[in-house]
């Protein structure tokens, strides 16, 4: 899917909005959420638009199999990979899904509760 007129991150990506990168490669980038709800709070998103996970198709699995390897790249990176991180996907309005543009929750630096709000 091309880039998607109105899309926050499809913007990000096209360098037309700020954001603050944390990784940028082929495939996805990463970058710090403008609302943190951790000390680290990072998202990873394809540049591919895919709207979520429920649009993800085969050919996707290598993207999608890079995103949890870059995440926990970046938890590495951040330290937070001793004390325990999380990853979240939100897909779909009960979920909480905000940005219809498919991306990892990388959040970490405080202890988290199960199960979640
Ligand atoms: P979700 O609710 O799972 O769709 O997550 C979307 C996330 O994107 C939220 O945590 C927002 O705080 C974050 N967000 C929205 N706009 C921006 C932006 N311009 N730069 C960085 N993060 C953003």
């Amino acid at each position: 899917m091309d880039a998607k007129d109105g899309c926050i991150f499809c913007q990000i990506l096209a360098g037309t909005r700020p954001a603050r990168m944390v990784y940028e490669g082929d495939e996805l980038v990463a970058f710090e959420d403008i609302r943190p709800q951790a000390p680290t709070h990072l998202l990873i998103v394809p540049r591919r638009h895919l709207p979520s996970l429920r649009e993800a198709v085969e050919e996707d699995e290598a993207v999608l199999g890079r995103m949890l390897t870059v995440a926990s790249r970046l938890a590495r990176e951040r330290k937070i990979e001793s004390q325990g991180y999380r990853l979240v996907i939100n897909n779909g309005s009960w979920a909480g899904q905000s940005v219809d543009h498919l991306h990892i929750h990388l959040l970490g630096g405080r202890a988290f509760h199960w199960p979640p709000g």
